[in-house]
């Protein structure tokens, strides 16, 4: 694969490093949890908008690095987010239904193991 497309590059520059941890400092609660009245602890930064989706690099950037376009989940909810996208062909997510949000606390133990998002996050 040619450099710039793959997300590789993006993830580990220093300037998502730093952003990426001053977002979970922030929000260190799953923004979609709590909006179900359930408290979990964020691991994962998504960004609601694929910066993939963009079609050349500087707009990548842009979409990548955008504070706005950013939500502290916890895995089970990251998960259910692009399974959404998925399903949906869609490339923004950055709430689910209720009902998502129900099937994502069950079907992630079943179904995380063979959906790898990692390369997309
Ligand atoms: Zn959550
Ligand atoms: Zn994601």
């Amino acid at each position: 694969m040619i450099d710039g497309d793959t997300s590789m590059h993006y993830y580990s520059s220093k300037a998502w490093q730093r952003l990426r941890n001053m977002y979970l400092s922030l929000h260190p609660v799953c923004e979609i949890c709590v909006q179900y009245g359930h408290v979990e602890p964020a691991t994962e930064v998504h960004h609601i908008r694929r910066f993939m989706a963009e079609t050349n690099e500087a707009a990548r950037w842009n979409t990548f690095l955008n504070e706005n376009n950013l939500v502290s989940l916890c895995s089970k909810c990251h998960y259910g987010c692009h399974n959404h996208m998925r399903k949906h062909h869609t490339d923004e997510c950055g709430m689910l239904t209720q009902e998502e949000w129900e099937q994502a606390q069950v079907q992630y133990g079943n179904l995380y193991g063979n959906y790898n998002y990692e390369e997309d996050e």
